[in-house]
């Protein structure tokens, strides 16, 4: 059986990747293997509630329900630990959103993430200024995405699966019956290049919605405390010991991996007011979100050449939907399964 080709292994390619080596299917990755990429910068949060509005994230229950065997299972098969369950605590950030968390709370559906004992205080007042007080989720924890990334790709590679190339759209050939890259035929090619998916001519027209963000690592002293907090920001202590706090989101943005200074010492100034102990900056990261209008993740055949996939727009939830769209997009090309319209890339041409 002739391979399918994956371009881009950011969350998206690797995900499906592992896909196709679940139903044993071949496969070739091939990705530009760069050391900063959207995927590995992210700090692969799961948070059920998020957002100015305190909304549960659309299908939440559902798709984590998917993502955590998803990991796990990876975990086990790579003798590595990725993904770590842990409480994500929303401080409020005025006296208004005490009042808005109050008519959202009762809702049977967001209680089932609502943790109902909480530590009180809920964050220790020597370390935190959290005046307006808040609440605290279960169900949320992160994904060390660059760890996961790297040690699928190293299997990948130990099965001659994985390569690393700059792909160019001038070297793909497409009969009827298959695609030809670097001499080699493959059934099918899926493109997972992230944000790069817009100057892709064959999807210029999805409605691409990117949005730059920076990430910082950092250091400071916070004993006991191992919670996700958001206070406008987010900050998550890591397993070695970091900080990663986060992060701006900038539709407007030139360069893919530079900062935006403004946005930068805002968010600087926030964590330095939400955290009373020294905050020590170790480090920078930026990259681009791909994300596409009405926060859509979309999947799929090209409408007028059906051996070329899409699988793009996770927006700022690659850790939670991979694992869902993924098994969607491998389910619709080995057995036909329809793709639903709403995620279907073919119906927004
Ligand atoms: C600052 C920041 C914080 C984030 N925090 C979170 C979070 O807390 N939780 C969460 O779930 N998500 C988070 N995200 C979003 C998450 O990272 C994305 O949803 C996810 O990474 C998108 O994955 P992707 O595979 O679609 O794209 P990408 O990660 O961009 O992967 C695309 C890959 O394709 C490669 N590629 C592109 N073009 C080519 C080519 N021509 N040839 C070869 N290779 C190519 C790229 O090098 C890359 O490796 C965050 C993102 C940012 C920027």
């Amino acid at each position: 059986m002739l391979p399918v080709l994956i371009i881009g292994q950011g969350l998206a390619g690797t995900a499906v990747a592992w896909r196709l080596w679940e139903r044993g299917l071949p496969f070739l990755v091939v990705d530009r293997d760069e050391p900063v990429t959207c995927s590995k910068v992210a700090a692969g949060l799961l948070t059920p509630i998020t957002g100015m509005r305190l909304t549960l994230n659309e299908d939440y229950g559902a798709r984590l329900a998917e993502a955590v065997p998803f990991y796990r299972h990876k975990e086990r098969l790579l003798g590595q630990r990725f993904l770590y369950a842990r409480p994500a605590v929303r401080l409020f950030k005025d006296h208004q959103e005490p009042r808005k968390w109050e008519r959202r709370a009762p809702d049977p559906a967001v209680q089932a993430f609502v943790h109902q004992r909480p530590r009180q205080p809920l964050v220790d007042p020597q370390l935190f200024n959290a005046p307006h007080g808040g609440f605290q989720m279960k169900h949320a924890g992160y994904l060390d995405t660059a760890a996961y990334l790297a040690a699928s790709r190293a299997f990948f590679a130990r099965h001659d699966r994985w390569q690393a190339a700059e792909f160019d759209l001038a070297d793909l050939a497409i009969t009827p019956d298959q695609v030809r890259w670097q001499g080699g035929p493959f059934r099918e090619v899926i493109f997972c290049t992230g944000w790069e998916a817009m100057r892709n001519p064959w999807f210029d027209w999805v409605p691409f919605a990117p949005a730059r963000g920076t990430i910082l690592t950092a250091r400071a002293d916070l004993p006991g405390e191992r919670r996700i907090l958001h206070c406008g920001c987010w900050l998550v202590a890591r397993e070695d010991g970091t900080l990663r706090i986060g992060s701006t989101f900038e539709t407007k943005f030139t360069h893919p991996h530079e900062a935006d200074p403004a946005k930068l010492a805002a968010l600087q100034a926030q964590i330095r007011s939400f955290v009373k102990v020294p905050v020590t900056l170790l480090d920078q990261q930026t990259a681009v979100r791909p994300a596409i209008a009405g926060q859509r993740t979309l999947i799929g055949r090209h409408p007028a050449r059906p051996r070329v996939l899409f699988f793009n727009g996770l927006g700022s939830k690659g850790t939670l939907l991979s694992p869902h769209f993924s098994r969607r997009l491998v389910g619709h090309l080995l057995d036909s399964e329809p793709i639903p319209a709403a995620m279907d890339v073919a119906g927004n041409l």
